[in-house]
């Protein structure tokens, strides 16, 4: 017999949130039962409609709010309930900083079980309009209308929109220069379920100290007919527009961009300055999307590496190369490692174009590499790794820590996978001495953390 749940399905309740999951959903309890709802903020007191019973939680959307929590405010974002970009916009900033620390802090205690929690969150001047980059899909709706915006949350169907408070105001500017020439001009759009049609994705990128910006069309077929008359009306916006490039993406596929770049005006890539490094950027080439935020991560990590000149440094992950290279100016030698080919390819251009000699760079799996480097007899002073996601594999961890490095720099996009690491650092005589959170992407659930491990002696 199913165990009767204290919630059905289509139930109305009561419930006060009293705290938010790492990814931005709003929880109450309601007799013992978990009931998750998004769009809260811890302090409401909501009246919410069930939708789904699970046997161990429940999920609801607010029916009615009772009792705003103070850290309430209106979201500013028109299209907020729709889009799944931000999670933040209906609380505070400040909160919102508070709930990040509070998640990284929770996963060191929790997961990690360490005594550690983070001294600060760094976060940047104003949280909007930093993105650097967008990637705009395009669409018809039934009655043929044009639609450029994202695709709504958990779907693919594309909701118009003209504006993105995350995204660098001027790609807000561009956008209706180049709707005009769609709706002016004898150009397709791409249908996702029938693969036909031309034009798919408008992407934008900016670098945010140079201002130059690299518009590129990603298209179904090999040229964009009138052409001239997009870049015209580029042109005719006033702003910086160094390149424009076709992008060819011929693949039913749900992956943004091809392989092929036809530029058509201008430049093939754009340059930017970080941390004061110039780095360039193609249409292809990985490129940090809040670069103010990258500057306080990249600041923090270096602080971390407490570099006086003589250190080997080994970047593992270290992908465009720009983490090592903004401290090959404070070592004696830095070694990059990265798995995809063209970013090694991409570090070892930005080595050149800055003038720095003392840095190496291999393709190697980070296991791979961290063993070939030990059986060589290589002992970096300190290490620093910034994974993906999912972290690193414990034979990485393993032999960094047979190196002996002095220090190890750990940068992390995942609060988690963190201090699950950290823990297995902790008994090969690792210790986690400082942790700094860093809000590299406001509005949104991600925090990104640095942590100054240092050996034991
Ligand atoms: N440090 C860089 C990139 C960090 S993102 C920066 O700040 O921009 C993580 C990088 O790890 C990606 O470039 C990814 O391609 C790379 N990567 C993923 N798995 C890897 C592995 N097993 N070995 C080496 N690199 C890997």
């Amino acid at each position: 017999m199913k165990k009767e749940t204290v919630i059905k399905k289509n139930d109305d309740i009561r419930l006060s949130i009293t705290a938010l999951t790492s990814q931005g959903s709003g929880l109450g309890r309601y007799r013992d039962m978990a009931v998750f709802v998004e769009g809260t903020a811890p302090g409401d007191e909501i009246e919410a409609h069930i939708i789904k019973v699970k046997s161990s939680y429940a999920v609801g959307k607010i029916k009615r709010i009772i009792k705003p929590a103070p850290c309430r405010v209106d979201s500013d974002c028109e299209y907020d309930s729709r889009c799944g970009g931000c999670a933040y916009r209906h609380i505070t900033y400040e909160k919102e900083l508070e709930i990040k620390k509070q998640t990284v802090d929770d996963a060191l205690r929790r997961i990690g079980g360490l005594d550690i929690s983070a001294k600060q969150i760094l976060s940047i001047e104003r949280p909007e309009y930093y993105r650097n980059k967008a990637q705009i899909p395009v669409g018809i709706d039934e009655s043929g209308k044009l639609l450029t915006g994202f695709y709504s949350r958990r779907t693919h169907r594309i909701t118009d929109s003209r504006e993105c408070l995350l995204q660098m105001k001027e790609f807000n500017m561009l956008l209706p220069a180049v709707r005009e020439y769609i709706l002016e001009n004898p150009v397709t759009v791409y249908n996702e379920e029938s693969g036909t049609g031309l034009l798919r994705h408008i992407y934008f990128r900016r670098a945010r100290s140079t201002g130059e910006i690299m518009v590129c069309i990603v298209i179904n077929g090999d040229s964009l007919p009138k052409q001239e008359r997009l870049i015209g009306k580029l042109l005719a916006t006033g702003l910086d527009v160094k390149s424009v490039i076709l992008n060819v993406n011929k693949e039913k596929t749900n992956v943004v961009l091809g392989e092929r770049c036809i530029t058509i005006y201008g430049s093939d890539y754009i340059e930017d300055v970080l941390c004061g490094l110039r780095f360039r950027i193609s249409p292809l080439s990985f490129y940090q999307v809040n670069p103010e935020g990258t500057e306080l991560l990249y600041g923090k990590a270096k602080e971390y590496a407490c570099l006086t000149g003589e250190e080997t440094l080994l970047d593992l992950y270290c992908g465009t190369g720009t983490i090592g290279l903004t401290m090959a100016d404070s070592v004696k030698k830095l070694i990059g490692v990265e798995i995809i080919p063209q970013a090694i390819e991409n570090a070892k251009e930005n080595a050149r174009l800055n003038g720095i000699e003392n840095a190496e760079f291999f393709c190697d799996d980070a296991q791979g590499a961290a063993k070939t480097l030990y059986e060589q007899g290589i002992h970096p002073d300190v290490v620093v790794l910034d994974p993906p996601r999912k972290g690193c594999s414990p034979d990485v961890i393993e032999t960094v820590a047979k190196m002996s490095p002095d220090r190890v720099v750990y940068v992390s996009c995942d609060p988690a996978t963190l201090a699950r690491d950290l823990a297995l650092f902790a008994p090969l005589g690792y210790e986690a001495a400082e942790v700094t959170a860093v809000d590299m992407f406001p509005r949104t659930v991600h925090v990104e953390s640095a942590v100054k491990l240092i050996k034991k002696q």
